[in-house]
């Protein structure tokens, strides 16, 4: 066991029903340091080109980082493996106190491969490792598969629980991993990869310490991130509003997705906002392990129908795709619907992008026959909607369970145009025609269309300054040159798994001198922009094998072909030659040649593959 990392992985086979444990090689955390590095490297030496995602053969790794399980603030876990939605590289991160149990139970990752004849669960307590029987957890929502399970094995033994919910039993490409409850490994199609293995959920119980190299310097670097996180003004504001608080900014700058996308700003955006959550909705703030901002919110809902049921914060993103990109602004309903989700193991953000498309195809007369019951800002259709697309129950959630991108082929009739995704991920809640940097962000994006790869509307719209310079909002020059740097300092802090809030707080410095003192390994904030550099070409690679090139480094014909009709940016939208000149510049900027392939004295600079 080195310092930081536990020093092994776990291996489970659940073909043959095997274990193994496998040495953390010094190789992976020196030149990865973490879950996402290992998760890349790990799918581009051990996954056979082309695999299927729901091939036995496809990896489900739940990873952590060399701070994940410390005093060090916000650390979290990640889940990665090979997309069901876009069959690309796949990284999704989760709060809670999971990630650090699976340290406390001896391992820096469990690796899950293969398939089990009839579903089951594994638990891991320490150095026993059972797969067992989950027949009678087949079928149970996530709130009623975790909740069960921590009877089974005793209350008393604290077991932390990742599962999926009906929506990954049915391999809907876009269901998620519930973690303990209210956290989750949301995008990308994870919990479709879990239900592809039979495998229903994962118990973890663990009672071993983690050993920090320099005790006195690892406090004294708590101390700093944790000041630091007191002194920030965004972090302040997560404590206070959570990401809810991010509404009205988005609303004012026409960022907002509204009925499918094809607005920027909505009226009933107060009705749904932070200060609407916290009069109707929130009772306390919760957080994740270890973490002091505690952006969370538990809440429940006291009006209409579903009174009395407990809710989740609705998040900025959940709030946006299931709210406004979907006409509804009855807060109640809105809440109950993103909880709808999160029961059936629905990732929100991809539902709403999902059921946008879907009521616009509606709305334009292109929907199956007795389609009338569908409508932007009807409630009632629209959880109607979910169930048929989480049980896959009838012709029309079978279709959507596919994602919007096949959706769109399965329906036609010139859909595509309004299907909003790039390279078949659901794009998240900020509209980029007012921001290109952000659209350059969503093309290049090594999961898909992302905003936490790098998040650019902070400096073009939000008027941060990036070294010095000032951006101006509409303009593409110099967009390339930020988002290459976001991206690779980001992807350098992710394979820290650390939690993207704090990281509005805490400084790359800062979370160096936290990798110095648990690690031993002398690692300053340039070496992490490095590293986050090479994980970026090595999930480029990755994708490249799996097919990808400049052609899908694309927008969607909605920001690429529509000017915006309102806020401070109408008018304007992303034409294909402003694209093309931000991804020349930005392949450029790289190291990759003209159709987006790294460079070979790219890869020997950053010592890849
Ligand atoms: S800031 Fe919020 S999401 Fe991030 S670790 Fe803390 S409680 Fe969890």
């Amino acid at each position: 066991m080195g310092y930081g990392y536990m020093g092994q992985l776990l291996w489970v086979d659940l073909s043959s029903g095997t274990v193994e444990k496998e040495e953390l090689k010094e190789t992976l955390t020196d030149k990865f340091l973490g879950g996402k590095g290992w998760g890349a490297k790990l799918l581009w030496d051990r996954l056979p080109p082309g695999t299927d995602p729901f091939d036995e053969n496809n990896l489900l790794m739940f990873l952590s980082g060399p701070l994940t399980g410390t005093l060090a603030p916000s650390m979290r876990g990640c889940v990665v493996t090979k997309s069901p939605l876009t069959g690309i590289f796949a990284d999704s991160y989760f709060g809670g106190s999971l990630a650090p149990e699976i340290k406390y139970a001896g391992y820096d990752g469990i690796v899950i491969k293969g398939k089990a004849p009839e579903p089951v669960y594994l638990l891991v307590e320490g150095e026993r490792v059972e797969l067992r029987p989950a027949k009678h957890l087949w079928g149970l929502d996530t709130f009623k598969t975790s909740w069960t399970l921590k009877q089974e094995i005793g209350e008393e033994k604290d077991p932390k629980i990742a599962c999926i919910g009906p929506a990954g039993e049915n391999l809907v490409r876009f269901a998620l991993i519930s973690c303990e409850y209210n956290r989750h490994a949301g995008r990308c199609g994870c919990g479709a990869v879990m239900g592809s293995k039979n495998l229903k959920a994962i118990a973890v119980i663990g009672e071993r310490g983690i050993q920090v190299k320099d005790k006195a310097a690892f406090i004294e670097a708590v101390n700093r991130a944790r000041h630091e996180l007191r002194a920030s003004p965004y972090i302040e504001a997560f404590q206070i509003d959570g990401t809810p608080g991010s509404i009205p900014f988005a609303d004012a700058e026409g960022l907002l997705p509204v009925f499918n996308y094809r607005q920027g700003t909505f009226s009933g955006s107060r009705k749904i906002d932070n200060e609407a959550q916290r009069e109707r909705l929130w009772l306390k703030d919760t957080a994740c392990f270890s973490c002091p901002v505690a952006c969370s919110k538990v809440g429940v809902i006291r009006r209409g129908k579903h009174r009395g049921t407990i809710v989740d914060v609705v998040e900025y993103e959940s709030a946006a795709m299931m709210g406004a990109n979907l006409g509804l602004d009855n807060l109640e309903e809105v809440a109950y619907l993103v909880y709808l989700c999160d029961a059936l193991g629905l990732d929100s953000m991809s539902t709403g992008g999902v059921l946008g498309y879907f009521l616009e195809t509606v709305e334009r007369g292109l929907g199956p026959a007795g389609s009338n019951q569908w409508g932007f800002g009807k409630p009632e259709g629209i959880e109607e909607l979910i169930k048929q697309i989480a049980y896959r129950s009838s012709e029309i959630g079978d279709i959507l369970a596919e994602g919007v991108k096949r959706a769109a082929e399965a329906i036609g009739q010139g859909s595509g145009k309004w299907a909003v995704h790039v390279k078949g991920l659901e794009t998240p809640a900020w509209g980029p025609r007012g921001a290109p940097g952000m659209g350059l962000a969503y093309m290049t994006g090594d999961r898909g269309g992302c905003h936490q790869r790098a998040f650019p509307i902070l400096y073009e719209v939000g008027g941060e300054r990036w070294r010095g310079r000032k951006f101006s909002r509409l303009e593409i020059e110099g967009k390339a040159e930020l988002v290459v740097y976001l991206q690779n300092y980001l992807a350098g802090l992710d394979t820290l798994v650390k939690c993207d809030f704090a990281a509005y707080g805490i400084t790359a410095d800062t979370y160096a001198s936290l990798v110095r003192a648990a690690t031993g390994k002398d690692i300053t904030a340039a070496d992490l922009e490095l590293i986050g550099e090479r994980i970026w070409n090595l999930t480029r690679l990755f994708n490249c094998r799996e097919g990808i090139e400049r052609e899908q480094d694309s927008l969607p014909a909605r920001f690429q072909e529509e000017p915006l009709p309102d806020g401070p940016a109408a008018g304007h939208f992303l034409p294909p030659e402003d694209c093309d000149k931000m991804l020349d510049e930005y392949y450029q900027l790289r190291g990759w040649d003209a159709r987006g392939r790294p460079f070979a004295s790219t890869l020997e600079r950053l010592g890849l593959p």
